[in-house]
């Protein structure tokens, strides 16, 4: 791997969405890789939950002498940079699976008009 792969020295990796040469590095500290893969707004839900947002980014801490591993962050909070920590590849396709289960149970086995028994 080419040091601009993982993004040491100043080089953004492929995927980083900042302006080229974007990264402040100190002597005690590091900087930031990201990119803002998707924001998706959601609407209220009665007795759920108010209007929401989800935001997912990739980011990856580098210092001048080392870059770590490139993270997926998913951020319920609908605050800017108020979100979890960054879940590996393999952390995130595991929730990815588990959703696409969770899917697949509902799907077909709920609908809107389920609400309406209950009301
Ligand atoms: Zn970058």
């Amino acid at each position: 791997m080419t040091v601009d792969a993982v993004g040491v020295g100043g080089g953004c990796p492929r995927w980083c969405r900042q302006l080229p040469g974007h990264l402040h590095l100190r002597d005690n500290g590091g900087d930031f890789h990201t990119a803002l893969v998707a924001a998706i707004d959601l609407p209220a839900i009665d007795g759920l939950r108010g209007e929401a947002a989800v935001h997912l980014t990739l980011s990856q801490y580098v210092t001048g002498r080392t870059a770590g591993e490139p993270v997926i962050a998913l951020d319920l909070s609908g605050e800017e940079d108020g979100g979890m920590d960054g879940l590996t590849i393999a952390e995130a396709r595991s929730i990815a699976d588990a959703l696409y289960r969770a899917i697949a149970m509902l799907r077909g086995a709920w609908s809107s008009e389920d609400a309406d028994v209950r009301a």
